[in-house]
Formats: structure tokens, C-alpha cells, sequence
């Protein structure tokens, strides 16, 4: 797109990029905070990627409801939107047939008091609270480009509608506006544009670690009633994830007969065969699961990257005009599988932060460095720190010989009740990380057995389901002529190498089927690569995980993605 097309500037005080649980607590909490102080709210804007607030929130999801309460006091009173207090806990080891319970709940899966939430819902009703405090939220507005003067962040550019696949102007165009703000709060989500644009101009930014993620798949279930527990909560661990591929799963009872069920697989798998959706088709096919959802039906479907590194693998949450929050910032328990509280407390420490910089007409870094400061006093970060070294032990299990199977999780599972007798150190002071797309081995470096997991589950399409089938259950739609918001920056290296080395890794990894690779029609007994972005469900998986890191996911026009209602 020519950079000099003439463009709308809007200019306002906040903007806050991504309609989310730590956006909305944020501008929240900064008009209470402004009340309570006696000066005149901002100008404020959040701006959302989705059509419609909510759409395009995904979590499991259990949630504490600490953050809730300071936010809100009266949520309950004021129609918070939850299914369940949880009453019942339980935690379960996996073999391929057998389901061991643990006889104690390990305090990670603890949860009881904890709210079976639709992260959706909840996104919702926030947006109504901010509404009241006549907060503006624009749905439709996705942020492709994050704005600089030096190093200083001065807004965003909104995505361009109307061009199409070959990159030509159509009639109905419309050049995305520029949004100037004093100060600009990113909380896009995990893996957002915008953060990564702001990572690589400024990597001072980055924390000791770099992110780690993992691939969560959900779905929705309506069972049979007698199947059907309120206020049971499962998290289970083992089967199917190999032995050596970080996974587990959980199990949420939800209103009207429904469950909420998800598979997380870590995206430092060693296996470039590894595939997320797979893991989650074959845990459906365990006795305990298929006892669960026998005669039930499949209601939603979808996929979302969780940042898993913790506290070592967070950035910096300020730098000039600029606040870092929720999932962006990895405001995410990995080792309880719970963001949303970390989420909410993050926009409400980013907004005391805020009302400083305001008091004072100042948003540089030093004055909204204040933000570092309150979060180290806060419960977060105590909550982060007893987690510090959770996931990064993972790496261990890699190291260990195969021969060992489901042993190779010794040191990581040593780890792990270190951490709890040592307030969240474990067997080092600080486990360093590396990027998961390291891990991934060639295939001329896998046994037999790892070959063996390109084949996949036989989908019947009643209880297992291929992607394209599953993502017509995740709402997904994309304007067809447009260009591809998958950028990938040199297709010959998935012709020439990556078929031979990983064989073509996104076709497993990608949950929604995006990538295919078809007959090359200029290169004999070569493939090519299809991208079908229209499938896409926005879960940023391919960013991540790719070999060669030559993915980007950009922004597609505004509206367009998963609908996930519910979820
Ligand atoms: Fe996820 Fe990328 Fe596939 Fe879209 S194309 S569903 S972001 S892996």
C-alpha cells in the first residue's frame, strides 16, 4: 500500500489497542480513579479488531475473581456474567486408556471460589461498565501499524478496507485513519501486531526471556444432562500429548448443559508433526472423555496462543507513550492456566500509572515508569513470581533420553515441587528460556515413533472433527478478495528447504487448515504453498512456531475472524 495516501487523523488523549479484559478494566478503573481525585477524565478510545466487543475473546476459562472485586465491588450485584462457583476440583493423570486421580488437588489446579466464566460474556458486560463512564468503543478498528516520532509512540494506524487480492485499490476502498494519542495502551492479546512492532523497533524491551506460548484449543460441548456437574472443574495431564511435548487439559461445566473442554500443547515441541488440534481430537477419544460427551453435540470451536513464560518472560511495561497490559505484557499464570485476574489487575496498575502521567501532563517513560513500582507491590507480581520458573524448566524434558518415556518429565516435575517449597525459585534461580521455534528438530533427527505422529486421528465427524469441519463451528469469516493477511516472506524456502527439513510444519501447527501444500506447477515433484486465510481463526500459532520465522500475521480489514460468542 502506497505510504502516501491521505489519511483521517483523530487525535485523543488514551487510546487503548485491543477491546479486552486489561483494556477495559484500564479505562475503567482511570475514570474512578479520576473521580475519586477530582479532575476531568481523558479523552478516551478503545479501539477492537473484532465487529462487535467480545468476539474475538477466547479463554477457558476459570477465573479468580480477586481483580473483579477491586474493580468492580458490587459485580455480582451489577449482573457479572459468570456459569458456576466452583465447588469441585479434581486433578487426573492420562494413559491412553486410564484416568489416575490424583488424591489431592495440587494447589495449582486449586479452585475452589474461582468463576466459570465465558471470557466473551465478560468482555461484554466490561464494556458496558465502560460505556456508562461514556468511554467510546470503536468494534471493526484493528490497529496494523504502531506509530513513532524517534522512539516515541504516537498512535496507530487503523487497517485499510477495500483492496483487493492483488493489492489494487477497489472502488469501495477506505485509507485506515491515524489515531494520535499522548498515550497509547496496547493490550491486543497475546502475540498482537502492534506489541511485536514496539518488541523489535525497541528490544530493550524485552525481559530476560524471551515469550513462550502454547496453543489452546476449545470447544464447547451441549451433554446429556446426567453428564452434566455444575461447579466441577477437571485439569488433567499425560494423554495425548507426547512425552516429551508440555500439554494437558481441562474440563469447565457451563449453564444449559454445556461444557467447555480444551487441549493445550506447548509450541516448543520438538516434533514439527506436533498439532494442536490433533491432540485435542484424540483427547476426545479417551473412555473418560467419550463417557462425557456421549450423545452430546458440538456447539463452538476455537484456538488462542497463551503466553506461558511468566514473570522472566515479561517486557518492560512502559516506554514513551506507551503502556504494556494484559497478554501483550504476558499477564498470564501459565502454571494455574489463569490470565483473565492477571489481565484485569494489569489495566487497573496501568491506569494509576496513567492518572500520574496526567496530574503531570507527562507521559514519558519516567513518569510512567510509576507503573513497574506499583506492579512489584502488587499481588500479581507476587503471584507471578511464585510461578517464575514453571514452564521454562521444560526444556530438561528435551534433554533427557527417549528411552525414558513419560520419565523424561522427572526434572521438570521436580522443578515444579521445588518451586512450591521455595516460594517459586525451584532448582535454579533463573531457568533460562529460548524461543520455541528452537526447539523444533529436522526430520532427519526423529525415531520411528515421532515419525509416526504425522499420521492423524480418523475424524468422524460426530466426536472428532477435521479443521476445516471445526472451524465452522468458530464463526470464521474473512473478506475472500483481500490480501493475504498471512505474510509470508519467502514462499520458495517452504518449496526448497522446508518440505525436506521440517515437511512443511504449518500444516500441522496451524489449527484452522490455512496452509496447504499443493503440486508446484513449475518445479516437478516439489510443493507449493496454498494459504486458504479466509479459515483463519486468529490463534497467532503460525507467527510463533514457524522454523524459519518468516510468518507474520497481519491485521485482515476490520470485523473480519473467528465469532467467538460464548467462548
Ligand atoms: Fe492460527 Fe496462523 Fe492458522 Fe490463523 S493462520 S489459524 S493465526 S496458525
Amino acid at each position: 500500500m502506497d505510504d502516501t495516501v491521505e489519511r483521517e487523523r483523530l487525535e485523543i488523549d488514551i487510546l487503548f489497542v485491543g477491546g479486552g479484559p486489561a483494556t477495559l478494566a484500564s479505562a475503567i478503573r482511570l475514570v474512578d480513579l479520576c473521580k475519586e481525585k477530582g479532575i476531568e477524565a481523558p479523552a478516551m478510545l478503545v479501539i477492537e479488531k473484532g465487529p462487535e466487543i467480545g468476539e474475538h475473546q477466547l479463554s477457558g476459562a476459570v477465573m479468580n475473581p480477586r481483580a473483579i472485586h477491586e474493580l468492580v465491588p458490587n459485580f455480582k450485584e451489577k449482573g457479572f456474567p459468570f456459569h458456576y462457583e466452583v465447588t469441585k476440583d479434581s486433578f487426573l493423570w492420562f494413559t491412553r486408556k486410564r484416568a489416575i486421580r490424583s488424591p489431592i488437588t495440587p494447589p495449582q489446579f486449586s479452585n475452589r471460589g474461582n468463576l466459570v466464566i465465558s471470557l466473551s460474556d465478560v468482555v461484554k458486560w466490561l464494556a458496558q461498565q465502560a460505556e456508562e463512564r461514556q468511554i467510546e468503543i470503536y468494534p471493526g478498528f484493528p490497529a496494523s501499524k504502531l506509530l513513532f516520532e524517534g522512539e516515541r509512540v504516537i498512535g496507530v494506524q487503523i487497517q485499510d478496507r477495500g483492496i483487493d487480492k492483488d493489492g489494487k485499490l477497489k472502488r469501495v476502498f477506505e485509507a485506515g485513519p491515524e489515531i494520535i494519542a499522548k498515550c497509547v495502551v496496547l493490550g491486543e492479546g497475546p502475540r498482537g501486531s502492534c506489541t511485536k512492532q514496539l518488541l523489535e523497533k525497541l528490544p530493550q524491551l524485552d525481559g530476560p526471556n524471551p515469550q513462550v506460548y502454547a496453543t489452546g484449543i476449545k470447544e464447547i460441548w451441549k451433554v446429556k444432562p446426567e453428564n452434566h456437574v455444575p461447579g466441577r472443574v477437571i485439569h488433567t495431564m499425560g494423554w495425548p500429548a507426547a512425552p516429551d511435548t508440555f500439554g494437558g487439559s481441562w474440563i469447565y461445566d457451563m449453564k444449559d448443559n454445556m461444557v467447555s473442554i480444551g487441549f493445550v500443547t506447548g509450541l516448543d515441541a520438538t516434533n514439527p508433526y506436533s498439532d494442536p488440534h490433533d491432540n485435542m481430537q484424540r483427547f476426545k477419544l479417551h473412555p473418560f472423555l467419550r463417557k462425557l460427551l456421549e450423545g452430546g453435540e458440538i456447539v463452538r470451536y476455537g484456538a488462542k496462543v497463551i503466553p506461558e513464560g511468566g514473570l522472566f518472560s515479561q517486557p518492560r511495561l512502559y516506554a514513551e507513550g506507551v503502556l504494556l497490559v494484559g497478554d501483550s505484557a504476558a499477564f498470564c499464570n501459565g502454571e494455574k492456566l489463569k490470565g483473565v485476574h492477571m489481565a484485569l489487575k494489569s489495566g487497573m496498575l496501568a491506569a494509576e500509572a496513567l492518572v500520574e502521567a496526567l496530574q503531570r501532563d507527562d507521559f514519558s517513560a519516567e513518569t510512567l515508569k510509576v507503573v513497574e513500582e506499583r506492579y512489584r507491590a502488587s499481588w500479581a507480581y507476587k503471584e507471578h513470581r511464585k510461578s517464575r520458573n514453571f514452564h521454562a524448566a521444560w526444556k530438561w524434558v528435551h534433554k533427557m533420553p527417549r528411552y525414558l518415556g513419560w520419565g523424561r518429565q522427572l526434572p521438570f516435575m521436580a522443578n515444579v515441587g521445588a518451586s512450591i517449597f521455595s516460594g517459586g525459585r525451584g532448582l535454579q534461580k533463573m531457568i533460562k528460556a529460548e524461543k520455541d521455534h528452537t526447539h523444533m528438530k529436522k526430520l532427519s533427527e526423529l525415531s520411528p515413533a515421532e515419525l509416526a505422529l504425522k499420521e492423524k486421528v480418523a475424524y468422524d465427524n460426530k466426536y472428532t472433527f477435521d479443521k476445516v469441519t471445526a472451524v465452522s463451528y468458530a464463526g470464521s469469516r474473512h473478506e475472500v478478495d483481500q490480501p493475504h493477511h498471512l505474510k509470508v516472506a519467502d514462499t520458495d524456502i517452504c518449496t526448497d528447504r522446508c518440505t525436506e527439513e521440517y515437511g512443511n510444519p504449518c500444516q500441522h501447527f496451524c489449527p484452522a487448515d490455512v496452509y496447504e501444500m499443493i503440486d508446484h506447477p513449475e518445479k516437478p515433484d516439489k510443493k507449493q504453498l496454498l494459504i486458504h486465510h479466509e479459515n483463519c481463526v486468529h490463534c497467532k500459532t503460525c507467527d510463533i512456531a514457524d522454523p524459519y520465522q518468516i510468518i507474520t500475521w497481519a491485521t485482515p480489514e476490520g470485523g473480519d475472524g473467528p465469532d467467538y460468542t460464548l467462548m
